[in-house]
């Protein structure tokens, strides 16, 4: 048997049932992670000896019948702007390399008090700005399913990991579509929780009011598993929310009866590909026979949502970002004139294009003369968006989209032309910008590619995502399709 081919619920149970050893799993995936990275470059670095030696611990305590976690022996990558203690966190950043991390995240300590196993750090867009990887300042990271196409981004590494059977589980961050829009090319299951349901506290900040850490895996299943071991309130990060987190589990039922479903009208519009229009239709006819009650919807503002999106994350990054000036942490420049001359050049050699086009455009936003136009007017944007959203709800219980426009484009296609890039995010974006939770899951092919169906949910209702994602999953085989490598 193959153990790197199984869901994270299949090798729990293998490992609780002494049926395999945890050793033997993540021997597995450190092969598969041998064999393949080098054509798909999903990690950053593997922590191959640490996580053996984790996985024989654990082994002994199972010997032992010791009571075991929520995530015995399940490798999980890490993206790599998340703080494991004693690991790198490049950002995948000339900025940060060299730099290893002094604590671990608040998720990263939940996971290890469960026994998961960090098996890595996969790769980014540099400080998790961008929709295609490309913007990683350290490596290329390729589409399973076509390795002339981008996995997409920001967690591109995260969806390729689980894509390519290189680890069952893996955690992203998704500030506009992050964790969605990469699991969607992907074909892999990816959640973006409720903003507050999950602890930010050691993920590198990026836009503080829209960043959410997210879950990728093979199937809802072991989405709902690895959301349920790392949701709740943190008391150091004071934006987590102290409701309960219910179990995930009870709500993977197929049955739709009773839920309401919106298909907001301003998402089928022009730019849309006509193959994604048309699996997000068959999959409507699925969520229609498991009992669900569709119908049209509207959320007029959204189409300004990602206008001030790029407004409101581009203010926060270049506040976030002041913090690295060469001085306390990671690269500095060589031979400085002065001190200011460590700032200038250190900050000019360290980040990327892509990263100063964020800063320059957040620091404009934010200056005196232009503060009222552009960032405060972004902010009341968001809230007329926010009033769009809560109407909604009060009607439906959940609302369908695609998650992205297309399917995976070609390396390079995009690099020249920002706002396609941007747009490749339309239909993520208002979900960060108003902070509720939305799951992307497989739901069809489109010339060898996968496509992504979104759904979105009311604040803190991602167990409503799970039961509607669920559901359409029993149904169909989306889930079940891998990339041949
Ligand atoms: N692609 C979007 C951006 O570049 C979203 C990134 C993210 O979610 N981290 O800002």
């Amino acid at each position: 048997m193959e153990l790197y081919k199984l869901t994270a619920h299949e090798l729990k149970k293998l490992i609780c049932e002494k049926e395999v050893k945890a050793e033997e799993v993540v021997q597995s995936y450190l092969n598969r992670i041998n064999n393949i990275d080098e054509k798909v470059g999903a990690y950053l670095c593997v922590s191959s000896e640490e996580a053996l030696n984790k996985a024989k611990e654990l082994d002994k305590k199972i010997e032992k019948g010791e009571k075991l976690g929520g995530l015995s022996g399940i490798p999980i990558a890490i993206k790599d702007n998340i703080s494991v203690k004693s690991m790198q966190n490049t950002c995948a950043s000339k900025m940060l390399q060299g730099y290893k991390s002094p604590y671990d995240a608040h998720v990263i300590e939940k996971i290890k008090n469960e026994q998961g196993i960090v098996i890595g750090k996969v790769n980014l867009d540099e400080f998790a700005m961008g929709s295609s990887t490309e913007n990683s300042a350290l490596k290329v990271t390729r589409n399973p399913w076509d390795l002339e196409r981008v996995p997409g981004g920001s967690s591109g590494g995260s969806a390729v990991a689980v894509a390519s059977n290189e680890a069952p589980l893996a955690l992203g961050t998704d500030t506009g579509g992050s964790v969605r829009q990469p699991s969607s090319f992907c074909g892999v299951v990816g959640l973006k929780p409720t903003y507050g349901r999950v602890s930010r506290y050691g993920a590198v900040a990026f836009g503080s009011t829209l960043d959410q850490i997210g879950p990728i895996a093979r199937d809802v299943e072991d989405c709902a598993l690895l959301t349920q071991h790392i949701a709740g309130l943190d008391k150091k990060d004071f934006t987590t929310a102290n409701i309960e987190v219910p179990n995930y589990k009870e709500s993977l039922k197929t049955d739709l009866r009773g839920k309401k479903i919106g298909i907001p009208k301003e998402f089928f519009q022009e730019g849309l590909n006509d193959e994604v229009r048309n699996a997000i239709k068959e999959s409507i006819n699925v969520l229609k026979e498991n009992g669900a009650q569709v119908e049209e919807c509207s959320l007029p503002l959204a189409e300004y949502a990602l206008s001030a999106y790029y407004i409101i994350s581009s203010a926060e990054a270049s506040s976030n970002l002041a913090r690295f000036d060469g001085i306390r942490y990671g690269y500095r420049t060589s031979n400085p004139k002065d001190a200011v001359d460590i700032y200038v050049k250190s900050r000019n050699e360290g980040f990327g294009k892509e990263v100063k086009r964020r800063i320059m455009l957040g620091t404009y936003v934010l200056s005196a003369g232009y503060y009222d136009a552009y960032y405060k007017k972004a902010l009341k944007v968001r809230n007329l968006i926010k009033k769009d959203f809560e109407n909604v709800f009060k009607q439906f219980d959940a609302i369908l989209s695609p998650t992205s426009p297309t399917t995976a484009f070609k390396i390079g296609e995009k690099t020249d032309d920002v706002l396609s890039m941007y747009l490749s995010d339309i239909y993520t974006v208002p979900v960060n910008v108003v902070g509720v939770p939305a799951i992307s899951i497989p739901c069809g092919m489109s010339q060898g590619l996968p496509i992504g169906l979104q759904i979105i949910g009311n604040y803190f209702k991602e167990d409503v995502l799970f039961n509607i994602a669920y559901s359409y999953e029993q149904s169909t085989k989306w889930h079940t399709m891998t990339p041949k490598l």
